[in-house]
């Protein structure tokens, strides 16, 4: 049977959200005085939970990994810490994305998990390769998530971990990485060629030169199937629904005349969302966790490593400043300047964490 959440409102200074966990229904209002969208929560809505750091699939997968999972050496969250994190987020965060280096089906406590996620009244997502989803953990997925994403790697355990999802009735997206590999098909499938039939949505994520990936597959602005794919965006013939993650705000905005910029959002990171990896360091998206440290909340809380995000929310405040459209994008990624697809001339190219520390990284060899 499916949990029931309890529908959660926040009410922050001057506007309010909004959360259905058993329908996945979110409302964000403007600000009551201004009529602005809103910057950033005074707490993250969403939480990123890298609970993997050890990866028991990584000799069947396809695809370059962008946390080098192999290499790793760690262990995963603790059901210990993964419940202390739950106690602090009760009642201010929705839900929770869970990943890591490794798919969070094959995490020792996953059921525990989720069943504390309910119990706290957060709504548990995660993404998967599926190499390991199984009749039993589909079930767990229907009682307890919001939706399971199945990570498009092309391959027969793809299929299979579909078909098993499906079978089970669960809400089942496809996170579909689109590079110059994967481009041509993600125009086919925007121009109504079947794709997955039963799925609830595709979620295109733009592909990021990060852990085993690479500079040469990332789309570049004047690509023209960049162009093609984003004009589509707007009036696409797909049976399902079909999202992006906030990373392609600058690709939507520059080619997607037809998109209502009401249901759009640039990065989140450190504005509304952030990453806790598995030795409980916090970071404003997952992908910082390539360039530093991280604030330590081992010993000390959420609420403060959030306050800590400032430099990373200033960088977007501070991004082409005379562009008409920075509302709906604020100069794209901040971590890295290169997958953003705009060649605009208001563009104000700030170098991004990530090329500058590995700029800083060659620098020092
Ligand atoms: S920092 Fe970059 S990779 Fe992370 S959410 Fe923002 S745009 Fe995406
Ligand atoms: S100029 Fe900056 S804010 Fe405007 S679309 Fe380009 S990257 Fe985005």
């Amino acid at each position: 049977m499916r949990h029931e959440y309890k529908p959660i409102t926040l009410v922050y200074k001057n506007y309010l959200t909004r959360f259905n966990g058993n329908t996945g229904r979110f409302v964000r209002t403007a600000d009551i005085y201004t009529g602005e969208e809103a910057f950033s929560a005074s707490f993250p809505e969403l939480i990123d939970i890298g609970i993997m750091e050890t990866c028991v699939c990584s000799k069947r997968c396809k695809v370059g990994c962008y946390q080098n999972a192999a290499s790793r050496k760690g262990s995963n969250m603790s059901l210990a810490n993964y419940k202390r994190l739950m106690d602090e987020c009760s009642g201010r965060v929705m839900q929770v994305a869970l990943g890591g280096a490794g798919d969070p089906d094959t995490h020792e406590n996953f059921k525990e998990i989720l069943e504390y996620s309910a119990k706290s009244n957060i709504v548990p997502n995660f993404t998967t390769s599926g190499i390991c989803m199984n009749d039993e953990k589909a079930e767990l997925c229907k009682e307890y998530c919001g939706a399971v994403a199945v990570s498009e790697h092309f391959a027969d355990y793809t299929d299979k971990a579909v078909e098993i999802l499906l079978k089970h009735k669960v809400k089942t997206n496809i996170h579909y990485v689109l590079n110059i590999d994967t481009i041509d098909l993600a125009i086919d499938i925007l121009k109504g060629k079947e794709y997955r039939p039963g799925i609830n949505a595709i979620v295109f994520l733009l592909y990021k030169p990060v852990g085993l990936g690479s500079l040469d597959k990332i789309l570049k602005v004047d690509n023209p199937k960049v162009k093609e794919f984003f004009s589509l965006a707007g009036n696409h013939k797909c049976k399902c629904k079909i999202g992006f993650d906030s990373c392609s705000c600058s690709g939507l905005v520059n080619f997607s005349d037809k998109i209502d910029y009401t249901f759009m959002d640039f990065c989140e990171g450190g504005r509304f969302s952030m990453y806790i990896s598995s030795d409980m360091k916090a970071y404003p998206c997952s992908f910082a966790n390539q360039t530093e440290s991280g604030f330590d909340i081992s010993s000390s809380s959420i609420d403060d490593a959030w306050r800590s995000f400032d430099y990373f929310r200033n960088r977007l405040q501070r991004s082409c400043l005379d562009c008409k459209n920075r509302q709906n994008c604020m100069g794209g990624c901040p971590l890295l300047s290169s997958i953003t697809l705009c060649n605009r001339k208001e563009r104000t190219i700030e170098r991004g964490l990530i090329e500058n520390e590995t700029e800083n990284r060659l620098c020092n060899k």
